[in-house]
């Protein structure tokens, strides 16, 4: 049994700021090869930075079939509601989410967090539903002990690709339309921190102590955000 290791991303590896298909492959042959799971890549690697690569074929349906797997496993261990493929090295246009966990009637109320069933999304692009803006913290697996405060559409109609290669077209609304937003995010080189109220940083150890609310109105009059 061997853990996967990610080849060395370096100019080697970019072409003109993208992710080569060389490059790709040779990330999706180390995961797919590799009998553990892969490690989750931290903020500060390269490939969480790069435009991910759309998808067009490059993979056979088993393999694409068994990537999907191994995120869903990843995400599932980490845990967590979600996992770009970048997050595993892989410089893909393609994420997993689920959010099927048990939260207090307060918090989902709050957060209009519904239970999502697993899916994967394969270059997806997507766009408000209106002008409502929701404002929560977010974390991320790439930043670990981390949590801020990022304002987002409230609703988004999200494109996308099945794993069967079908097309679709599907609204989400509150926490799920927030995870919808944070995964496609990372297929073009963002992370939520580009997008949130730095002065909400808060370690988790912090969050937990003062500011563990589904309502953000303490945690903005105390951080002064
Ligand atoms: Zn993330």
């Amino acid at each position: 049994m061997h853990d996967p290791e990610l080849p060395v991303f370096d100019d080697a590896g970019l072409n003109q700021g993208s992710p080569s298909q060389t490059y790709l492959q040779q990330a999706l042959a180390a995961v797919l090869d590799a009998d553990g799971l892969p490690p989750i890549v931290q903020a500060g690697h390269p490939v969480l930075r790069a435009r991910a690569l759309p998808f067009t074929g490059q993979l056979t349906d088993p393999d694409l079939a068994r990537l999907i797997e191994i995120m869903t496993e990843t995400m599932r261990a980490a845990p967590g509601v979600g996992l770009a493929a970048p997050q595993i090295g892989i410089p893909l246009q393609l994420a997993v989410l689920e959010d099927v966990y048990d939260v207090s009637a307060e918090n989902a109320a709050a957060r209009h967090r519904e239970p999502l069933e697993l899916f994967a999304i394969l270059n997806p692009r997507y766009t408000p539903a209106g002008n409502a803006l929701a404002s929560h913290y977010e974390g991320c697996l790439s930043v670990p002990g981390w949590q801020a405060v990022v304002d987002r559409p409230a609703a988004v109609d999200l494109s996308y690709d099945d794993e069967l290669g079908t097309a679709r077209t599907r609204r989400f609304t509150g926490w799920q339309a927030r995870i919808v937003q944070h995964e496609s995010d990372h297929l073009a080189g963002t992370l939520y921190l580009d997008k949130a109220h730095t002065r909400s940083l808060a370690s988790n150890a912090q969050y937990n102590e003062h500011w563990a609310n589904p309502d953000i109105a303490a945690a903005r009059a105390g951080l002064n955000f």
